[in-house]
């Protein structure tokens, strides 16, 4: 019995995540663990996804790449780098240089989620036509 209960535990702590960008050119799985979500209201962010960003992180040697037909690369500043679909424009990865995490966009990632927003991130970079109001932590920067 209690072997039985052990094998369960390690089978929901690695559970498998997986997630895709829109059209399905770029297909990627996780297995290890999702950090909670960062909501980065950047200028860039505000550029690459239209609104803010809200990204989970795990490790990067956690994301297996199922499809990466379509997915290109840009270099938004000397050590980031971001993820995109060439085909269908969905925003993915943020990859710093050096960094052993990758960033996930949280909307790519396949339902559920099971990580929430934890806190607001260059809030003092944010545009005008919204207000933050979900009481959570707020950051001028990061
Ligand atoms: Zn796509
Ligand atoms: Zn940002």
């Amino acid at each position: 019995m209690r072997q039985k209960y052990q094998k369960r535990k390690t089978i929901l702590m690695t559970a498998k995540k997986s997630g895709s960008c829109l059209c399905q050119g770029v297909r990627f799985e996780i297995v290890g663990t999702l950090n909670p979500i960062l909501a980065c209201h950047c200028s860039q962010c505000a550029k690459t996804s239209g609104n803010f960003a809200t990204m989970s992180s795990t490790a990067a040697a956690s994301l297996t790449m199922v499809s990466d037909e379509t997915l290109r690369w840009f270099q938004s500043s000397e050590t980031v780098n971001r993820g995109f679909c060439s085909r269908c424009g969905s925003n993915l990865f943020w990859k710093q240089t050096g960094s052993p995490d990758i960033y996930i966009t949280a909307g790519t990632i396949d339902k559920p989620v099971g990580v929430r927003i934890a806190e607001h991130i260059y809030v003092a970079s944010k545009s005008d036509y919204y207000d933050i109001t979900d009481g959570l932590p707020q950051k001028d920067e990061w």
